[in-house]
């Protein structure tokens, strides 16, 4: 009965891309310890290193104390406490939309609304490096699904011009793409979803608190009030776990009815609500998280070039291109030997020969700590030739 499985798995590491958990024991937004040795953090998604942040604390402590440690059933049977009318209204008003829904995971979140929003009547076009939640929620959708090529607005036009007029269209993107830090041509999707009649989707998953003063791809292009669909979540900037949809209210409304993942599974606790709430509040009145977060981006940026690794980024996403997963994984374990975390990422993450070290920078590292960052790289890669 498990001789399949062995064998999967024995494929895998014959193929340098086996993967299996570690722990990591935090002790600050970018400092974790494993088996009694420090290692700096260049691998989470914690942009604005609010992980740690007290008032971020202190809302999941206040939502505790004050409502409970689990929310004790879904959003539509009794699961809907205050602070999660209070979360919608603030991201409502953050994404500059009608109404805002929030889901238990950013994954729940592409998977539920994709689902429920396109049929099998509907064409979705679909960057070809959108996200695993993307792709999943496309073909849960029983959508004809067409993949353009990354970011190719010409080949999305081409494709679209062959659909007829009046079918149900979705354009769906991510807005930074989470393993090459690059951010769509919003602006051109835009222009296009008007001219053909489709919906246009954003996940902004990596874009929320990084680009457009922190709001995401719609306002980094001057689109605050004209994209259909703003999908984020409250895992990476926002230092909880959750995700949200935020639309007009007839997207809200229809999603509370017909989304599978928002009706069928437990609310968030008030914890994880009362975090996200506090780190909302953080990015519009402490604009020295987004200064410094900005001004790192800036500098790895910089300190990359100067030492010829390609890698520049107008996000926190520096994806660091090796090719061979073997290769890939001598670095990794190079930057782990000399106390950084920079995880190997492989197919089919990302496509095969294209296995990456996808470094991260956050408002909590120091210049110090990217220099070291940087510089190890470089010995790291040298080393491989
Ligand atoms: N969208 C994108 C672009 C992502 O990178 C991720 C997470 N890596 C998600 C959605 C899923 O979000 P969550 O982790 O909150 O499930």
């Amino acid at each position: 009965m498990y001789k399949f499985f062995k064998d999967q798995l024995n494929h895998k590491i014959n193929n340098h891309n086996l993967r299996t958990l570690k722990e990591y024991c935090p002790i600050e937004a970018v400092r974790v310890k494993r088996d009694d040795k420090e290692y700096l953090m260049m691998a989470s998604n914690n942009y604005l290193g609010l992980t740690f942040d007290p008032r971020v604390i202190e809302g999941a402590v206040k939502g505790a104390q004050q409502y409970g440690t689990g929310s004790g059933g879904s959003r539509l049977v009794s699961g809907t406490f205050p602070l999660f009318t209070e979360l919608e209204n603030e991201l409502a008003k953050f994404k500059n939309t009608e109404k805002a829904l929030v889901f238990n995971t950013g994954y729940m979140a592409n998977v539920g609304t994709i689902s429920a929003i396109a049929d099998k009547n509907t064409i979705i076009f679909s960057d070809a490096l959108n996200h695993a939640s993307i792709i999943d929620g496309c073909r849960l959708s029983k959508a004809t699904i067409k993949a353009y090529s990354h970011c190719e607005v010409e080949e999305l036009k081409f494709l679209i011009k062959q659909v007829d007029r009046s079918a149900r269209k979705l354009i769906v993107t991510d807005g930074v793409f989470s393993m090459d830090g690059d951010i769509a041509p919003l602006d051109k999707l835009y222009e296009l979803s008007r001219e053909y009649n489709a919906l246009l989707m954003v996940d902004d998953a990596h874009a929320t608190g990084t680009i457009g003063n922190g709001h995401g791809t719609a306002p980094y292009f001057g689109l605050e009030k004209e994209i259909d669909i703003q999908l984020g979540t409250l895992s990476k900037s926002l230092g909880s776990v959750g995700g949200y949809v935020a639309a007009n209210s007839t997207i809200v409304d229809y999603l509370v009815n017909t989304s599978r993942s928002f009706i069928f599974s437990t609310a968030l606790s008030p914890a994880d609500i009362g975090a996200a709430l506090a780190a909302l509040q953080i990015i519009d009145s402490d604009a020295s998280v987004l200064e410094r977060l900005q001004d790192n981006v800036g500098y790895m940026s910089d300190r990359l070039n100067a030492m010829g690794i390609y890698a520049t980024s107008d996000t926190p996403i520096f994806p660091i291109l090796i090719g061979k997963n073997e290769d890939t994984l001598a670095v990794s374990n190079y930057l782990y030997e000399a106390g950084i975390i920079g995880t190997a990422i492989r197919p089919p993450t990302v496509p095969v020969g294209e296995s990456r070290i996808r470094l991260t920078v956050t408002a909590a590292h120091s210049k110090e700590q990217i220099d070291y960052v940087c510089q190890t790289l470089h010995t790291a890669i040298k080393e491989l030739s």
